[in-house]
């Protein structure tokens, strides 16, 4: 029979309101109560799902979407597409679905935000830890694939190599082929294939692609080394001599695992983290809690609006840029330097026992330009380790035997790179072909925009998802809309995933094939965007971070409230469009 959305009962929100605005205090409730209750979900109703149907909208219009990733993002558009009636087709190049949560195995891997609001909104669950590890985490994953259907919509094992636009048709041709080669490093890929779609949705993350360093030497070293992202579990390291060489947020959840393990550990520090003190990070979540979660009505869900509103709006005040402060202190602003404070204290009663220390691990940036990391007491306990060394020296080239920094060789049996992603390659290595740019004359032997060429290397789209010149594609978790410190990504996949769901709507309700930004509007908010995280403690320090592209711009960050995300992907504005 025809899918439709069952309609949701109602739910009267004037008795919610007292209790959304006692949450927000003193923040306006009217302009986030909608906010709210969609994340509340009071009574699992899910007020994120699509409003129509493609049944009632476009019965006999074909319209395929193919969706690259199977992540986080990847499964949520799919869901919503079905949801909505629209046929979709995901490919995902590994055996199953889970993205990040399924290729990053290195030892402590665990979520750094609460995970009672590390869930889709309409997705709540009874976690067993505070800050669960990546097994719970891929599990819970695994479920939604399978309780949602989405599961058979999936092609895994296949790779999306790339997708070419027609205006013959309004179509891409996406070419894939089952994995093979790096990716699976067991052999030969297989043959190439050509699937139509009306629209294509990228869902493959900016943290996926290993980064190694640009060192002479890396491929000479003797013995085994890998990256983070692909954990060598088949390398005994019980007894051996490390090193681990990076110090991000990776690294820091590692290292603590390894240093147990290792006969010496020796670690490459660059640039040294800003500790969150999270005492309960290791957490379990008590029986008594997961008791009330399950049979205490909407007491999770409340719970999680709680942990919503506390790791949201509230902190990024803490990152705006004072321009009259005295940047010298180390800090952006009076507020900036009040966290810097608690944060210099804490570590100074970490490593009170070896002040020696202090003058590594304590940045010298201001925090929030970077990715806090939290910390249970671990990293002290970690570094403070007989069998543990820091190196702060700069490496110069990795050898046969080991790392050089200035005039010394260390010797190692391994090396382990915590050293991060190509992020700001957005998209990479798959081949889009767009329409021909304004520049290129219509006619014979114009191919179309390479969307790697045309960005060189400083990625950007309309609102993080769409891009001119590339009709019907949708990026998710695409340029400018990583978060820092306020909350969780999923709330942003849920906005951008609703976004490209509107915009399905308006082509078939509209009779359009196809829809692409103007570059005015493009261009405009990429300015505000610009001049925005300028303003922001990642945009002003000079400290390294994977933010920045290589020109230097923040290709990564949303400057704005989350709240502004939220409005402008309720729907897309049908003047910031071309529709053909
Ligand atoms: P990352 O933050 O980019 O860290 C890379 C590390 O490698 C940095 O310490 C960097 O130093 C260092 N590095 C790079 N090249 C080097 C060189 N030539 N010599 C010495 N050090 C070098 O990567 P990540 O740790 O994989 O984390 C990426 C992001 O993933 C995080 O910010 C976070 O958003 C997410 N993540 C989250 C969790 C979680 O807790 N849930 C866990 C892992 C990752 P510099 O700082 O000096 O560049």
């Amino acid at each position: 029979g025809r899918r439709r959305r069952v309609a949701e009962p109602p739910v009267d929100d004037e008795p919610l309101r007292p209790l959304a605005a006692h949450i927000v205090g003193d923040a306006n409730v009217d302009a986030y109560l909608d906010l709210l209750l969609e994340e509340l979900a009071p009574e699992g109703v899910d007020r994120r799902a699509p409003a129509w149907h493609k049944d009632d909208v476009a019965p006999d219009v074909p319209f395929h979407v193919v969706v690259v990733g199977a992540g986080m993002s990847g499964l949520l558009a799919a869901h919503r597409l079905a949801q909505a009636g629209v046929d979709v087709t995901v490919f995902d190049k590994n055996d199953d679905v889970g993205g990040t949560w399924l290729e990053n195995t290195y030892p402590g891997c665990r979520v750094d935000v609460p995970n009672d609001l590390y869930s889709y909104s309409f997705a709540h669950a009874v976690w067993p830890q505070r800050f669960s590890d990546q097994a719970t985490l891929l599990e819970y994953f695994r479920r939604f694939a399978e309780s949602t259907g989405v599961r058979a919509h999936i092609r895994f094992g296949t790779e999306v190599l790339g997708a070419r636009w027609s205006d013959d048709t309004q179509t891409w041709s996406v070419r894939v082929r089952p994995t093979g080669g790096e990716d699976r490093g067991d052999g030969e890929a297989g043959e190439e294939e050509t699937v139509e779609a009306n629209a294509v949705v990228s869902a493959v993350g900016q943290l996926n692609r290993p980064l190694f360093p640009d060192l002479p030497g890396i491929e000479d070293f003797s013995g085994p080394w890998f990256h983070s992202a692909r954990w060598r579990h088949d390398v005994d390291l019980t007894g051996k001599r490390v090193a681990v060489i990076g110090t991000g947020a990776s690294a820091a959840q590692f290292i603590p695992e390894v240093a147990e393990q290792a006969g010496e550990l020796t670690i490459f520090q660059r640039t040294p983290n800003w500790l969150a003190p999270t005492p309960e990070y290791h957490e379990e979540v008590t029986p008594e809690t997961q008791w009330l979660v399950e049979a205490l009505p909407e007491y999770g869900d409340w719970h999680r609006l709680w942990l919503f509103w506390r790791m949201h709006e509230g902190l990024t005040a803490a990152a705006k840029v004072d321009p009259d402060w005295d940047t010298s202190l180390g800090s952006v602003s009076l507020l900036n330097e009040m966290v810097r404070l608690g944060l210099v204290e804490y570590l100074n009663e970490q490593f009170a026992e070896r002040p020696d220390l202090l003058d590594a691990v304590v940045p010298t940036y201001p925090p929030i330009a970077k990715r806090i990391v939290r910390d249970n007491g671990v990293w002290a306990r970690t570094l403070t380790r007989p069998n543990v060394h820091l190196v702060t020296d700069a490496i110069e080239a990795v050898t046969r035997g080991g790392v050089r920094t200035a005039g010394e060789d260390h010797e190692f049996d391994v090396i382990v790179y915590g050293t991060g992603f190509q992020a700001s390659q957005f998209l990479t290595p798959m081949q889009l072909t767009g329409r021909p740019g304004p520049e290129q004359p219509l006619g014979a032997g114009n191919e179309g925009l390479d969307l790697h060429e045309h960005w060189a290397g400083d990625a950007r789209a309309y609102l993080g998802v769409t891009v001119p010149h590339f009709p019907n594609l949708f990026v998710l978790y695409g340029p400018n809309t990583n978060i820092v410190i306020n909350g969780s990504i999923i709330f942003f996949s849920e906005c951008e995933v609703r976004y490209l769901t509107e915009c399905v709507h308006l082509l078939l309700a509209g009779g359009h094939h196809a829809l692409d930004p103007t570059v005015a509007v493009h261009d405009a908010f990429n300015q505000r965007v610009d001049a925005a995280n300028a303003e922001m403690a990642w945009g002003a320090s000079s400290v390294n971070s994977w933010y920045k592209n290589a020109t230097g711009r923040v290709a990564q960050n949303w400057p704005f409230p989350l709240l502004e995300y939220w409005q402008l992907t309720q729907a897309p504005d049908p003047e910031d469009y071309e529709l053909t």
